[in-house]
């Protein structure tokens, strides 16, 4: 049974989910009633998109709207545009924004939204036509007091900067808070786009200091160099002065074994469109950079690339997860075995949704915060949701990824009891 659960999981991160869900309501004893709807998303909707291209065909796009649990609050999640989207997987993130909501303990629950789409092959007009059609399409069940979406893989401050004005036209008055990671001049919060890249590092100082890693010395892998792939590798050198050795994207990766420039790589990336071919660096795969000799791994792509076949090898002593979901459960087994700190993605990746719940309270009151209280207030909710889960790690004995899962289901099932739901 374990196996064909393992398999299953191995494939589908929905799987993934309900299985690091079930493994934490074990732990923690859960009542089976409360273990039944916190197994399963409360709402889905599945939504066909028409959109009239630039040639004047119409095509129909698939997208969905998942809210997970809204017990604690509106459900808050992004918006992916990716061609391999699947409900699965809009289910296992909506799933995994519920417990990031909780153990970051904001008075929000959690969701998430995809489009079945590639955006590299639409033009912007058609990318403004297919961002407003979704709204369009599932403004009944959003709102600042139902669910507040905001940007994920492939999605902008742009992107939601016309989903905001679909929402508020739809509305008839304007409704910043209805969506979050907005320009700033629609009201985004300062320190949005960073955000993520900063809570990871704010994370990764904390795990620094549990396993005596000095960050100034440190060496850096990152795979993805998109939000929160680019920014972790500008504030890796600005906070800390690590060196960071390689970097991938979807094209491929580069290594430098004495620290990338990443102004350099940067401004090669925005000439030729990808980090690959940059000067005076070795060609690495996205498979090697989980590999190279680096002392901290920062995965910042897609699901499932730490895997049993690559876990052993990862030489780092930090993974820290940027990414939602980038470790299979069989993977997470080895990675405690050989004693890597692994910062589990919903806590590692918080910084974002972090500071989008800064926004939408900025939002709601209608009052700006300074980009210093932004940062201040970030970190010190990403330093006492660290230690929360790092307490309950070592109370229960397991990896921190299960100690996340304990502190958050426990949270999500006692507001789920008191509303009487289970
Ligand atoms: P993004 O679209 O800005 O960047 C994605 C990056 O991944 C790009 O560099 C792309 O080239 C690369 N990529 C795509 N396919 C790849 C592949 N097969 N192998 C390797 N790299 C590949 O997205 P993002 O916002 O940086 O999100 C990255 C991850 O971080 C996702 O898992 C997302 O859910 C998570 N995350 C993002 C935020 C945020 O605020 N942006 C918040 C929480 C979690």
């Amino acid at each position: 049974m374990a196996e064909i659960v393992a398999s299953a999981a191995s494939l589908n991160p929905f799987a993934i989910a309900q299985h690091q869900f079930d493994t934490a309501a074990d732990i923690l004893k859960l009542d089976p009633r409360l273990r039944a709807v916190l197994r399963e998303p409360v709402r889905e909707l599945h939504v066909s998109l028409p959109v009239r291209m630039d040639n004047g065909d119409v095509k129909l796009f698939k997208g969905f709207r998942v809210q997970y649990n809204d017990a604690r609050g509106p459900s808050k999640g992004g918006i992916r545009f990716h061609p391999d989207e699947t409900v699965d997987t809009v289910r296992a993130l909506a799933a995994w924004m519920t417990w990031k909501t909780a153990v970051m303990d904001l008075p929000l629950g959690g969701g998430k939204g995809g489009i079945i789409c590639n955006p590299k092959q639409l033009s912007e007009r058609e990318l403004e036509r297919l961002s407003r059609a979704y709204i369009d399409a599932i403004a009944w069940i959003m709102g600042p007091e139902r669910d507040i979406p905001a940007p994920d893989v492939y999605t902008t401050p742009q992107i939601m900067g016309w989903m905001m004005d679909e929402y508020s036209k739809l509305r008839g008055h304007s409704t910043p808070g209805a969506i979050t990671g907005k320009p700033l001049s629609l009201w985004g919060s300062l320190g949005r786009d960073d955000a993520t890249a900063r809570g990871a590092w704010y994370a990764v100082r904390e795990a620094a200091r549990v396993i005596d890693l000095d960050l100034s010395r440190a060496r850096v892998a990152i795979q993805g160099f998109g939000n929160a792939g680019t920014f972790a590798a500008t504030l890796g050198i600005e906070l800390f002065g690590a060196s960071i050795v390689a970097v991938t994207d979807s094209n491929g990766g580069i290594f430098r074994s004495n620290g990338l420039d990443i102004d350099q790589v940067l401004a090669h990336k925005k000439s030729t469109g990808s980090v690959v071919g940059f000067p005076g660096s070795e060609a690495i795969s996205n498979a090697d950079v989980l590999e190279v000799d680096a002392d901290i791994l920062i995965p910042a792509a897609l699901e499932n690339q730490i895997t049993a076949r690559n876990a052993p090898d990862v030489k780092a002593r930090i993974v820290a997860e940027a990414a939602n979901g980038p470790t299979t459960p069989e993977a997470d087994t080895i990675l405690h075995h050989r004693k890597v700190f692994v910062i589990p993605d919903f806590l590692c990746n918080a910084g974002g949704v972090t500071v989008s719940y800064f926004e939408w309270v900025q939002n709601q009151r209608g009052m700006p915060w300074e980009l210093e209280d932004v940062h201040r207030r970030l970190d010190r909710k990403m330093t006492r949701a660290f230690g929360e889960v790092l307490a309950a790690a070592r109370q229960h004995n397991v990896d921190m990824r299960t100690g996340a899962y304990c502190v958050a289901v426990a949270r999500v099932a006692e507001a789920t009891r008191a509303r009487g739901w289970a």
